[in-house]
């Protein structure tokens, strides 16, 4: 094997790594021998000179080590090609004849940090968020190419991380036949039109399957306000179980008009329903107290540690709104995704909304990850998606 650039780490900074967590950040760093640029592989040591793991180095980033094993072994096409086909293998067992839409390969909460693969049928779409996985795009190609198929793999690396990596945003057709603008797949019995190349994130909140699949247990005969409501999740599935009226609430044009092709799509225009593209937090303002479900799936409002304060007067100020757009007994389901917002400051920003409205709340479930966006559990960084379900009393 090749020498390889050595990280040597600070007395006490190999305990994390160690324990299970895969980052190395550049303070935690006492020396380096050899020369590093971003991308390369690299050897992390502890202050005493122990072997601890080989990955990927990058000194551009804060993150200056991502951990791929604790064995010295060859990082090559059968490292990825197990971790891949590991990963595929949990969707594949777990989704089949549910849906053909799901993530394949999740970074870190895969062991693959800086790969995110998105399936939408026999179309994958790869997005790379670190120089390390940068440099073997090629050999991750061949892989998925050989092991799984595709008809076509396409690159949505238009992400600002990317920044930090010293990687530039980029997108395009990477492999096989060009697609429609836009493609369909299956979710629990529901359609959905997605547009790989111009849409949110992949083009679908994937993460949000199960959460909004459970809409068809609750939605029977129910007034429906689905806020942030991007192309229809939520509210297809609603409408599927049964919703009588819904009311889709977004920014963007452009959701809003896939959303109701995606209306069409299911049959749904039976059912009452009103598109209305403004910011939320106006809008809510002006609806009556007439609903008795409303879904809260905002963007991240805290994308930083130093955002926190006003991302919490957010989560506050539209669950508060939502309370009093609900009649008695009726449902919120309320998420956040960013991940400085815990478990606990989530709740707690529930709570004020609550005492604020006058309500009762009862919390009936939380919502999380689904399986196909695992999270290594010694990484909480990679858990972001939490949700409550929660009925709401007026006394
Ligand atoms: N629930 C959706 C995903 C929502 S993503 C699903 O299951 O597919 C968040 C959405 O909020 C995006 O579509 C974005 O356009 C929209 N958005 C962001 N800020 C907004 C605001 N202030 N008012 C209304 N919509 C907003």
């Amino acid at each position: 094997m090749r020498r390889l650039p050595k990280i040597i780490l600070k007395e006490g900074k190999e305990k994390p790594i160690l324990k299970g967590h895969p980052w190395v950040f550049s303070g935690a760093v006492k020396n380096i021998e050899g020369e590093i640029s971003s991308g390369d592989l690299g050897e992390v040591y502890s202050s005493d000179g122990k072997f601890i793991g080989l990955g990927h180095i990058n000194p551009c980033s804060q993150i200056i080590f991502r951990l791929l094993t604790y064995k010295k072994e060859e990082i090559g096409y059968s490292f990825f090609k197990e971790r891949i086909l590991r990963a595929a293998r949990l969707r594949e067992n777990y989704f089949k004849n549910l849906t053909n839409g799901y993530r394949l390969v999740n970074s870190e909460g895969d062991f693959i940090p800086g790969l995110i693969i998105d399936r939408y049928g026999e179309i994958f779409v790869i997005q790379i968020l670190t120089a390390g996985i940068e440099r073997v795009k090629g050999i991750l190609m061949d892989i998925l190419i050989e092991e799984l198929s595709p008809k076509s793999i396409y690159e949505r690396s238009d992400v600002e991380i990317r920044k930090e990596e010293g990687l530039d945003e980029v997108s395009g057709l990477l492999f096989g036949e060009e697609f429609s603008d836009l493609i369909e797949i299956e979710e629990y019995g529901a359609i959905f039109k997605i547009d790989i190349r111009k849409g949110q994130k992949t083009g679908f909140y994937l993460d949000q399957r199960e959460n909004r699949s459970q809409l068809r247990f609750i939605s029977k005969d129910k007034k429906i306000l689905d806020c942030f409501s991007y192309t229809g999740g939520f509210s297809i599935h609603a409408g599927l179980g049964g919703a009588k009226g819904l009311t889709l609430i977004d920014s963007s044009d452009y959701a809003l008009d896939l959303a109701r092709k995606n209306i069409f799509r299911n049959r749904l225009d039976r059912i009452p329903f009103n598109l209305i593209k403004g910011d939320v937090f106006q809008v809510m303002r002006g609806l009556k107290p007439e609903y008795d479900l409303v879904i809260l799936d905002p963007p991240p409002f805290a994308k930083r540690k130093g955002q926190l304060q006003g991302a919490s007067r957010g989560y506050k100020d539209i669950n508060l709104l939502a309370l009093r757009l609900l009649k008695d007994g009726g449902y919120l389901l309320s998420f956040s995704c960013s991940h400085h917002i815990n478990w606990d400051l989530f709740h707690k920003t529930i709570c004020y909304s609550a005492i604020d409205a006058g309500k009762k709340i009862q919390v009936l479930k939380r919502m999380g990850h689904p399986l196909d966006h695992p999270v290594n559990i010694l990484h909480p960084e990679g858990e972001y998606l939490k949700g409550f379900v929660l009925r709401v009393m007026t006394d």
